[in-house]
């Protein structure tokens, strides 16, 4: 390495070493600021792939730190899901699925209105318990949405929870209140999907 080359590897080094400093004290006050502990409600909305994968991210951190979690899934496809058979049998989860299918499938609203109010029974029980500490409620924008369940009455619910538990809500087109009350939201945008080009959904990745 020649003289010049040698001298601006150097510079370069020490610019990103001073980079670096500036970053830390700015990331280290940020983190220093954060002093607030409570229960999240977490929101995973749109219409790209990734919002029920990351709500069983979270389940699988609150299992491994021992958390006590529910799991309320309001729309069951067809096939079985692997977060499924790795969390309903484990002592820290306790796992309930409304199982009647996506509702295209069911095509019988009163039917699905009758099987989202007793599955919301269970997300209310789990809502309630001081004991749970995190509670995923995957697919219940739907139920909102199509008017299975009273907005209101949901809301309230999340509301009214206790103040350490959190809860991951997952679902396209979550609603404005539901995104006002919610800590955190992030929306998925649907970049490319695999499905669109005729491939289909694979095990693991998609269930
Ligand atoms: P995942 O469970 O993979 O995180 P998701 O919860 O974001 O997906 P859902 O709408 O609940 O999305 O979809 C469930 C199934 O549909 C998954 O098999 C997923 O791969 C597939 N899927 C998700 N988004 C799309 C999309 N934009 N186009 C086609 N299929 C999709
Ligand atoms: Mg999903």
């Amino acid at each position: 390495m020649s003289n010049t080359e040698n001298s601006n590897k150097k510079d370069r080094n020490q610019r990103h070493k001073r980079a670096m400093r500036r970053k830390k004290e700015h990331v280290d006050s940020r983190i220093a600021e954060a002093t607030i502990d409570k229960g999240l409600l977490v929101v995973l909305t749109g219409n790209g792939k990734g919002k029920s994968s990351s709500a069983f991210g979270m389940l699988a951190r609150s299992v491994g730190h021992g958390l006590r979690c529910g799991v309320v899934q309001f729309i069951k496809g067809l096939w079985e899901c692997g977060e499924q058979m790795l969390f309903e049998d484990h002592a820290l989860v306790e796992f309930h699925v409304m199982k009647t299918g996506f509702t295209w499938e069911t095509q019988d609203r009163e039917k699905d209105i009758v099987a989202a109010e007793i599955t919301w029974g269970k997300a209310l029980a789990l809502l309630s318990n001081d004991n749970i500490d995190v509670v995923i409620l995957d697919e219940i924008t739907y139920m909102l949405t199509y008017g299975y369940l009273d907005k209101t009455k949901v809301l309230k619910a999340l509301s009214e929870r206790p103040a350490h538990q959190h809860v991951v809500v997952t679902g396209r087109n979550a609603s404005k209140e539901l995104i006002e009350l919610a800590d955190t939201v992030s929306e998925v945008a649907d970049t490319k999907h695999a499905f669109n080009a005729g491939i289909k959904v694979q095990k693991g990745i998609d269930y």
